[in-house]
């Protein structure tokens, strides 16, 4: 059951107090309270769990302050868009604002292989107006023999370049929770100069004890990429995992899934889902048409596979997306098939934004009928 108040109740007033006290009559019953950042106006929720069938709905609206009690027979409950929730959960991360508006590319390295590479792709990314980027540090491979990143050994330059080149976001993957302290110690050492977005892989989609341990930390946002081999439901009851620990800052990921029925590409592009997670939920979403497609093998009409994926993201209203570029791919120590070199990055940019305008005439439109 879910508890909307009116706008601008705050999480600590007297009208949650008074919910509270009024729930104290319900055994089992506990509240969580909740506070979201919408765009406009910040709003307070209360998630009520447990036997909520004894609990009076009329009795709880009938309280001061509350807007509205939902009913909620998902499982998403914290993620998921509920009757009445017509605001995204949006988040701010270190002067960078994701929300179901708003548009950011991460283009960057799949993994760091030496700080030369790095260097060049930071500088690209200044060049061309960026302040996201990915950088890979913590590889799950599928081969044991197969590099597996330089971990936090790369840190120190990967934080460093990214401060000097202006960009505020660099997503990375963690396969391990103790990762997290590596990435906290090393933005630390380096002066902060910059903020991390962890992700979660598609590997590790269910891995719920990691999941839990991201989610009961809320100082670095998440990323959380789709099982590949799970339904939308599944993934996105496991993308809960993170949010019921606490941590809200979620921009979901879409990134293909393993079928044989995509082939060519590497997994069959699934971005027709953007606006099914963009309706389903309140989160940010995110396309990565790199792990997608898997090559960039250009077409007849001079734009590659990964091209056309991307823009298929970006016109149904993709909100982020997630690329791999490198210096010279042909030297990518992983995924370099996928990747594009950098000096297509303005090219891809300029393509993407001819795309991203025309989603937005398309939302303008359908808004007039
Ligand atoms: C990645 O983005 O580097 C990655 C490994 O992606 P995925 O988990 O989607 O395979
Ligand atoms: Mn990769």
């Amino acid at each position: 059951m879910l508890v909307l108040f009116q706008p601008d109740v705050r999480a600590d007033g007297p009208e949650v107090k008074g919910l509270l006290a009024h729930l104290e009559q319900y055994p089992g019953i506990a509240a969580q309270v909740h506070s979201v950042q919408g765009s406009l106006r910040s709003l307070t929720e209360v998630y009520l769990i447990g036997p909520t069938d004894t609990v009076s709905r009329e009795g709880i609206e009938s309280l001061p302050g509350v807007e509205r009690v939902v009913r909620i027979s998902e499982k998403y409950r914290l993620i998921g868009r509920h009757r009445a929730q017509v605001e995204s959960l949006g988040f701010a991360y270190n002067g960078v604002r994701f929300e179901q508006d708003s548009f950011h590319v991460f283009a960057g390295l799949c993994a760091v292989d030496n700080r030369e590479n790095v260097a060049k792709t930071m500088k690209a990314l200044n060049a061309a107006g960026l302040e996201t980027t990915r950088m890979g540090a913590y590889k799950p491979r599928t081969s044991p023999y197969d590099f597996q990143g330089h971990g936090a050994e790369c840190l120190p330059y990967v934080f460093e370049l990214a401060g000097e080149n202006r960009v505020k976001v660099v997503a990375m993957e963690v396969v391990h929770e103790s990762q997290l302290s590596e990435i906290r110690r090393a933005l630390e050492a380096a002066g902060r100069p910059t903020g991390v977005m962890v992700q979660i892989g598609t590997r590790n989609a269910q891995n719920f004890e990691l999941l839990k341990q991201i989610g009961q930390q809320k100082e670095f946002p998440v990323l959380f990429k789709r099982g590949m081999g799970i339904t939308l439901e599944e993934s996105l009851n496991a993308c809960e995992y993170v949010a019921s620990e606490g941590n809200r800052n979620i921009v979901f990921c879409l990134r293909g899934v393993k079928s044989h029925l995509g082939d060519p590409h590497r997994n069959l592009v699934d971005f027709a889902h953007v606006p099914v997670v963009k309706r389903l939920t309140r989160m940010p979403v995110c396309v990565d048409p790199s792990h997608s497609v898997g090559r960039r093998e250009k077409g007849s009409d001079g734009l590659s596979d990964l091209q056309h994926a991307a823009a298929q993201g970006v016109i149904a209203g993709a909100n982020m997306v997630l690329v791999d570029f490198h210096p010279e791919p042909a030297c990518a120590w992983c995924d370099g098939p996928q990747a594009m070199p950098l000096e297509e990055l303005p090219w891809f940019l300029e393509d993407l934004r001819v795309v991203r305008e025309a989603y937005e005439r398309r939302r303008t439109i359908a808004s007039t009928r």
